[in-house]
């Protein structure tokens, strides 16, 4: 009995492994993001979305990642490649993830909605589905990938006391240790807190310049956890960790807002 909960735990865990952000995670993003567009980008999205929270589609990448109709188009977007440089222009992805990657995507739906009032609506809310999902795990620590260490830490740690792979570490475990009622909204109130400023630099450029900076903040975890022993991930390991997972998470709201109003502010 005892095994057989244990293989279907493991059945329901694994598949989480690749997908990017935990549910706190993907929809206290979208929650920021929803509270930073600007009110035309806002009305405009509504038209397809017909008033539907944001973050409600922050997670639909990954329950579709499996559909037979889904599978295909949406192969890829969970992550993004960088090189050692923490650059990552086209060739990398092309050589690397044959451009199947989120920075790519996001070139190709900006292409593809400039002229969004002309298309079918249920590729725009396609669109919109993907945008939301997308920008957050390219700034996911475990989804940055660079070309000389794949980074899916899929190795196993303790985090109190339990044993749990340092991918979930950052997908998962580590957010909903600091936001305790797992609630989204609140765990907005408390990060959608930045200086026009701040959110001005963050927001420059588009995806490659996000995703960029995005593999610099994320490049020194590599060497935070020797992969060879089972560490233990302890408060000091957390400390180090809480700004950089809460910084991902303030960037990946505000990114996507921009990306948003960008495409519908018009
Ligand atoms: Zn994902």
């Amino acid at each position: 009995m005892r095994k057989f909960v244990v293989i279907l735990m493991a059945a329901i865990l694994l598949p989480q492994f690749a997908m990017g952000w935990g549910r706190l995670g993907h929809r206290t993003i979208a929650e920021i993001a929803e509270r930073n567009l600007t009110p035309k980008a806002k009305a405009n999205i509504e038209k397809y979305t017909g008033g539907t929270p944001l973050w409600k589609y922050s997670l639909w990448v990954d329950e579709m990642r499996n559909h037979p109709d889904y599978k295909k188009p949406l192969y890829g977007l969970h992550a993004s490649i960088a090189d050692s440089d923490c650059t990552s222009p086209q060739i990398v992805r092309d050589r690397y993830r044959d451009g199947k990657d989120g920075v790519t995507a996001m070139y190709t739906f900006r292409e593809q909605l400039k002229n969004y009032k002309e298309l079918p609506d249920s590729v725009v809310l396609y669109a919109i589905k993907c945008i939301t999902h997308i920008v957050a795990d390219f700034n996911c620590p475990s989804h940055v990938r660079y070309v000389d260490n794949a980074n899916k830490g899929d190795y196993p740690a303790i985090f109190n006391g339990k044993k749990v792979g340092v991918h979930r570490f950052w997908d998962t475990w580590l957010i909903e240790s600091l936001q305790k009622d797992r609630n989204p909204q609140h765990y907005a109130d408390r990060l959608n807190v930045l200086s026009k400023k701040e959110i001005k630099k963050i927001t420059k450029g588009w995806a490659q310049e996000w995703f960029e900076d995005a593999a610099r903040s994320c490049r020194p975890t590599l060497y935070w956890v020797d992969n060879l022993k089972i560490e233990k991930l302890d408060q000091k390991f957390i400390d180090k960790a809480t700004p950089l997972v809460e910084s991902q998470l303030q960037k990946a709201g505000y990114q996507m807002a921009e990306a948003l109003n960008t495409i519908f502010g018009k």
